[in-house]
C-alpha cells in the first residue's frame, strides 16, 4: 500500500507510517500514513520560518491564484474527496460530499479575500501628520485540527493563514490524515513556494508537543477538546504568542409550547444525531416547555425510528458509525451514568451489528433529565441527548445558558417576542431560530464564548483578526 509522506520543506519525507481505519469496516484500510516525530516538526517549523519573509511579501495575485486552484480542483473531486471524507470518518456520503464542497467555497472565499485586503487612512490629531493602518502576516501559524470536520476545519484555517501571507506548519488529527492529505497536494501542485504549507502527520503528544514548545510558531490555532485548548494555551503564553482555541460544547435546543412540531422535531434530531452527533455544534440538550413535552417526546420518537444506522457510505444510510472503539466506549459510558443518574432512556443507545465491523450505535434519547445530571453538563460528543423539562420560557433561557460551553444555541417557536428575546440573551456564539443548532455558512464568523472558544472569530472577514497583526504608521507630510 502506496505509504503519505508528510511535506517538509516542499519535499515529500518520512518512512514508518499507521493504517487509516474504515470506522463503518475496520477491515477496510483506507490507506498508510506516515508518522512524523518531533524532529519532523521541528524541520516544519524551520522550512516554515525560512519561507515567511518571501511569502508574506508575495504579490496578492500569486496568493489568490493558489487559493483559486485549489478550490477548483477540490469541487471537480467532490465525490472523490467526499468518500474519501466519509470512510475515514463514518459520516455519510452527502455529508462527506457537503463538507468538500464547504471546503471549496472556503478557499474559493479567501482566494477573494486576497484581492480584498485593505487598510485606512486617516489624519492624525497632530496638523500634517497622516495615519496609515494596515494589516501584516503574522509570520508561522501551526494549525492543529480534530478529527470531526476532516476537511472543512484544515480549509478554513490554512485558506485565511495563506490568504493573509503567513506560512504552515500543520498537523491534522491521528484518525483523519487523509483528506489533510490530499488539499496539502492539491495545494502543493497549485504551485506553493517551498516551505510555505508543511505537513507533519502524527501524535499531539509528540508532534503537536513540539509546535506548542517551538519559540518560532508565532501564532496557533487549534480545534479540539477543552484538555488540549488549555495546553495550547498554557505554552502559548508562556511562549507570547497568539493563539485562538475552538473548543467543546453543551449546546441547548429549546422548545417552546407555539413551536411548529415538525420543525421542532427536525431540528432537534437534526442537532443531535446527524454527523453522529460528533459536530462541537451538535445539540444533547434538549429543553422543552411542558404544554408540548409529551406530543414532542412521541414526535422524536417516531421520527427516531425512521432513521437508517449502517455503513456511512451506503446509499440510504442516515447516520454513521461512531469514529472509533475509544469514543464509542465515551458514548456508551454516558448513556450508563444517564441511566445511574435517574434519566430515563426513552429510545435507543443499543450497540448495533451491521453487515461489516464497525462502531454502530443507535442513537440515544433520554427524558426526564435534570440540567444538573453529568448527561447534560459534559459534552459526550456522540449520538447522545436528553430532554430537559421546564414550566416556561423564562426557565427553557435560565437553563439553557446554564453551562460553562457557549457555541451555538437554537430555539423553536412562532413568537416573534421570545426569538428575538432569545437571540439577544442567548449566551452563545451562535443563535438559530427554528433551525438546528449545527449547519453554519462559511462566509460568516463562526466561534462561541464562555468555555467554548478563546480569541478572534473564524470564517469570513473576521478571519483577518487572527492571522494579520495591525500595523499603524505615522508620516510627516
Ligand atoms: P483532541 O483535543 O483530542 O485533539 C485535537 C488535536 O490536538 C489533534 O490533532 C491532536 O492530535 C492534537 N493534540 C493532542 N494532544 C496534543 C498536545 N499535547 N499538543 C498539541 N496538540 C495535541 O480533540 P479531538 O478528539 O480530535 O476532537 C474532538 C473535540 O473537538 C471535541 O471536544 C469537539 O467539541 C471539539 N471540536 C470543536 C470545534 C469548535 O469549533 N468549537 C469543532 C470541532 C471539534
Amino acid at each position: 500500500m502506496t505509504l503519505h509522506q508528510n511535506l517538509i520543506a516542499g519535499e515529500w519525507v518520512g518512512g514508518d507510517g499507521i493504517a487509516n481505519v474504515n470506522p463503518s469496516n475496520t477491515n477496510d484500510v483506507v490507506g498508510e500514513y506516515a508518522r512524523a516525530s518531533a524532529e519532523d516538526a521541528s524541520a516544519a517549523i524551520a522550512a516554515a520560518k525560512a519561507a515567511f519573509p518571501a511569502w508574506s511579501r508575495s504579490g496578492i495575485l500569486e496568493r489568490h491564484a493558489v487559493l483559486r486552484k485549489t478550490a477548483d480542483e477540490i469541487l471537480v473531486r467532490k465525490d472523490e474527496l467526499g468518500r474519501l471524507l466519509s470512510r475515514e470518518e463514518g459520516k455519510t456520503l452527502a455529508e462527506g460530499i457537503g463538507e468538500t464542497i464547504r471546503a471549496s467555497q472556503i478557499f474559493d472565499f479567501f482566494a477573494g479575500e486576497c484581492l480584498r485586503l485593505a487598510g485606512e487612512t486617516l489624519p492624525s490629531v497632530r496638523p500634517n501628520i497622516g495615519v496609515e493602518i494596515s494589516r501584516e502576516a503574522v509570520g508561522v501559524v501551526g494549525i492543529i485540527t480534530p478529527w470531526n470536520f476532516p476537511i472543512a476545519i484544515p480549509a478554513w484555517k490554512i485558506a485565511p493563514a495563506l490568504a493573509y501571507g503567513n506560512t504552515i506548519v500543520f498537523k491534522p488529527a491521528e484518525l483523519v490524515p487523509g483528506c489533510s492529505w490530499a488539499i496539502v497536494d492539491i495545494l502543493h501542485r497549485a504551485g506553493l513556494p517551498k516551505g510555505v504549507l508543511n505537513l507533519v502527520m502524527g501524535k499531539g503528544s509528540v508532534v503537536g508537543q513540539a509546535m506548542l514548545d517551538s519559540p518560532d510558531v508565532q501564532a496557533i490555532t487549534f480545534t479540539g477538546s477543552v484538555g488540549t485548548g488549555k495546553r495550547v494555551a498554557m505554552a502559548s503564553v508562556e511562549h507570547n504568542r497568539k493563539f485562538q482555541l475552538e473548543m467543546g460544547g453543551k449546546n441547548p435546543f429549546v422548545v417552546l409550547d407555539d413551536a411548529d412540531l415538525s420543525v421542532a422535531v427536525e431540528a432537534a434530531v437534526n442537532s443531535a444525531f446527524f454527523s453522529t452527533g460528533q459536530r462541537c455544534t451538535a445539540s444533547s440538550r434538549v429543553i422543552v416547555t411542558e404544554g408540548i413535552h409529551d406530543k414532542f417526546v412521541a414526535a422524536m420518537g417516531e421520527r427516531m425510528k425512521g432513521l437508517v444506522v449502517d455503513d456511512a457510505l451506503k446509499a440510504g444510510t442516515h447516520i454513521g458509525p461512531v469514529v472509533d472503539q475509544s469514543q464509542l466506549n465515551q458514548d456508551t459510558d454516558y448513556i450508563a451514568i444517564g441511566k445511574q443518574e435517574g434519566a430515563r432512556l426513552a429510545f435507543g443507545g443499543e450497540l448495533i451489528s451491521r453487515d461489516t465491523p464497525g462502531f454502530y450505535l443507535q442513537p440515544a434519547l433520554f427524558t426526564e433529565a435534570t440540567n444538573a445530571m453529568r448527561i447534560s453538563r459534559e459534552e459526550i460528543f456522540g449520538p447522545v441527548a436528553a430532554v430537559i423539562r421546564v414550566k416556561d420560557y423564562d426557565e427553557a433561557l435560565a437553563v439553557a445558558n446554564d453551562t460553562p460551553f457557549g457555541l451555538s444555541s437554537g430555539i423553536a417557536t412562532t413568537s416573534l417576542k421570545h426569538a428575538t428575546h432569545f437571540k439577544r440573551n442567548s449566551e452563545a456564539g451562535m443563535v438559530m431560530v427554528n433551525l438546528p443548532t449545527a449547519g453554519v455558512d462559511f462566509h460568516v464568523p463562526f466561534g462561541g464564548r464562555k468555555g467554548s472558544s478563546h480569541g478572534p472569530r473564524e470564517q469570513g472577514k473576521y478571519a483577518a483578526e487572527f492571522y494579520t497583526t495591525v500595523k499603524t504608521a505615522y508620516t510627516l507630510a
